[in-house]
């Protein structure tokens, strides 16, 4: 069963100005597909082939590296795509807002962990806003394509909200300005599909 390229839910140009057209069309038609491509290269005739992407996640550190950064690849990426949208920006809300008011003081101080946590990433990586084994939320950073659902992530916890700080997810657009595509991300975050996520991973 070979994994395929799910369609970007919006429109390439929606997230702009903060996420412009060009690197939306790049980032999901070649970086996001060469990803299932290679995924489905390093998969076949393997005992990997017939098993759900979360499950790869789940053995990604035995599996050899093609394997973990591609499996990696695909599930962050179909992941971003849906937790950002076109009406996206604004605050989170209800339970999910008093969750974060709890675990980090307020909204805000969220946003600067968060932020910190991506712009401190050496190289390539993801930032992360997740639920950990105790349902408290966390904010934490996964090297390449590694992600918190690995079995050889650092912070072992499950995603709910997740912001791609590889260069080719901003340089077109704003340079070596990383921190100022975080601050632009904000603007394109879907909070009902985040508060979703909040739901499912208590
Ligand atoms: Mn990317």
């Amino acid at each position: 069963m070979a994994f395929t390229l799910p369609a970007l839910p919006y429109a390439y140009d929606a997230l702009e100005p903060n996420i412009d057209k060009q690197t939306m069309e790049i980032h999901h038609d070649k970086h996001h597909a060469g990803y299932v491509n290679n995924l489905n290269k390093a998969i076949a005739g393997t005992e990997y082939e017939n098993m759900s992407l979360d499950d790869i996640l789940k053995v990604a550190g035995k599996a050899g590296n093609a394997v973990r950064n591609n499996a990696g690849g695909h599930w962050n990426h179909t992941f971003f795509w849906e937790i950002m949208g076109p009406d996206g920006g604004g605050k989170p809300e209800g339970e999910l807002a008093k969750a974060i008011d709890e675990a980090f003081g307020s909204f805000e101080a969220m946003k600067e962990k968060f932020n910190a946590a991506g712009a401190g990433r050496f190289g390539s990586g993801w930032a992360w806003l997740a639920v950990d084994n105790s349902g408290k939320l966390v904010v934490c950073s996964s090297p390449n394509q590694d992600n918190p659902l690995m079995d050889v992530a650092e912070c072992a916890c499950t995603p709910i909200l997740g912001c791609d700080v590889w260069e080719h997810a901003y340089y077109l657009k704003y340079q070596n300005k990383r921190a100022d595509y975080l601050n632009a991300f904000w603007n394109c975050v879907n909070w009902d599909k985040v508060a979703e996520h909040y739901k499912n991973a208590k």
